[in-house]
């Protein structure tokens, strides 16, 4: 039985109702803002703090950073010794002031300039007091270079190694350096690479022999385009140096080639100009003996006066002793041979005799040469004639044509891998 409902119970289910609609909407609400939420996440990263920062203008610029102060080395005590090791330049010697620093030789700039004045090493540095650097001028190559001696620490006697930067070519090269009781002493070794020029140390180290770049330049270049594999002659002149000598040196010049001169020693000296110029174009100077004596008449301690005073002059003058000699006449004996190995002197006679000292025209002498000319020969020619420089004009480029190459009694030797032994007979390199 169904009684009416009352309107205080009505007023109830209203309420009831009327809650649970407000429930049903607000949970609507909270899910739709959640749902919200999360797209937003999706597709829209929120920023992150980096970005934020770098959005941010910067408020400061960023600090310069304090450089860290240079640590002050410890002075430290290194010995310096005055050296009187020999220095020589293009075979003259030269005083030089130097010390030894832990094997190394170091000298004054200034005076290895004044040293290489009149060589083709020649350099000329400048100190700049104001900008303290060395301005280096060479008139060999386009050197010209610039150390900066702002780290020079000068004390009364030694300091630290300083190191000096030379610039070649915009590129900065590194010398070591000391200073020494107020002078810059520089590296030989290095000083000398810089400049181009070639240091000689030999194993014993008793002496140091300097070469300005031409010299070595010469014969570097040559021994490179040598080819062991192509046909080759030594072509030797006898009697000199002379006069004629220089046309010689000139039709070699001319085309790029080199002979070997067995010179006499009593002409050595007061021709020394002219074994300088032949020396330094790559030719080899060889042993003549002093005056064209007949060694097979003589006796052992003239033969060896006549060898070693002449292996003497054409050191002094080139900074090289000859390692090989030929004798006057052809005229030898086991005399001969002992002396000359005692003085590291290879006996070198020939294997083409054109006979220039006989009365013969030049295109003789040209023909004689040209008719018997095979690979590895050594040939005999006086320049001291002037059949014999007409005949040379035209037998080095007719050689040169043939496809021979011109070289050293040595250069002969060592490429065809025969060792010019001291003391022994050689007249050509077909082994
Ligand atoms: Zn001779």
């Amino acid at each position: 039985m169904g009684k009416p409902k009352s309107s205080k119970q009505k007023l109830c289910i209203l309420l009831v109702f009327v809650l649970l609609v407000g429930l049903i909407i607000f949970s609507a609400n909270v899910y739709h803002i959640y749902a919200s939420d999360s797209n937003r996440a999706d597709s829209q990263p929120s920023p992150t703090p980096e970005l934020d920062i770098l959005t941010t203008p910067e408020p400061t610029p960023e600090p310069t950073p304090i450089p860290t102060p240079e640590p002050t080395p410890e002075p430290i005590l290194i010995e310096a010794n005055q050296t009187d090791i020999p220095i020589t330049i293009n075979g003259e010697p030269v005083t030089l002031l130097k010390y030894e620093i832990e094997d190394i030789v170091y000298v004054n700039l200034f005076e290895l300039a004044s040293a290489l004045v009149g060589t083709d090493g020649q350099f000329f540095p400048r100190w700049d007091e104001s900008n303290e650097t060395i301005h280096i001028e060479s008139n060999s190559s386009s050197t010209t270079g610039e150390s900066d001696l702002t780290q020079i620490i000068t004390t009364e006697t030694l300091t630290l190694p300083i190191e000096i930067y030379i610039l070649l070519d915009e590129s900065p090269v590194q010398i070591s350096a000391f200073t020494i009781e107020g002078d810059v002493y520089f590296s030989l070794n290095e000083t000398l690479e810089v400049l181009d020029l070639i240091i000689v140390r030999d194993e014993s180290e008793d002496s140091i022999d300097i070469y300005t770049s031409q010299t070595i330049a010469n014969i570097i270049t040559r021994r490179k385009s040598l080819d062991p594999s192509l046909p080759m002659v030594a072509l030797t002149f006898d009697d000199g140096p002379h006069t004629l000598t220089e046309q010689v040196l000139d039709i070699l010049e001319e085309h790029n080639a080199v002979a070997t001169f067995y010179v006499l020693g009593n002409r050595v000296e007061k021709n020394s100009d002219l074994i300088l110029r032949t020396f330094n174009m790559g030719n080899e100077i060889g042993n003549h003996s002093w005056s064209h004596p007949w060694l097979d008449r003589t006796s052992s301690d003239r033969i060896r006066r006549q060898l070693r005073d002449t292996n003497d002059a054409i050191e002094a003058v080139t900074g090289v002793a000859p390692t090989s000699m030929r004798p006057p006449y052809g005229s030898s004996n086991s005399n001969v041979r002992n002396v000359s190995r005692e003085l590291g002197l290879a006996v070198v006679f020939w294997s083409i005799d054109p006979s220039d000292y006989l009365n013969k025209s030049p295109d003789r002498i040209f023909n004689d040469i040209m008719n018997s000319v095979t690979d590895r020969d050594i040939i005999l020619l006086h320049d001291i004639h002037e059949r014999t420089i007409n005949a040379t004009r035209r037998l080095v480029p007719a050689l040169i044509e043939k496809g021979y190459q011109l070289v050293t009694v040595s250069e002969l030797m060592e490429l065809s891998e025969i060792t010019l032994e001291p003391g022994r007979n050689f007249y050509h390199a077909r082994g």
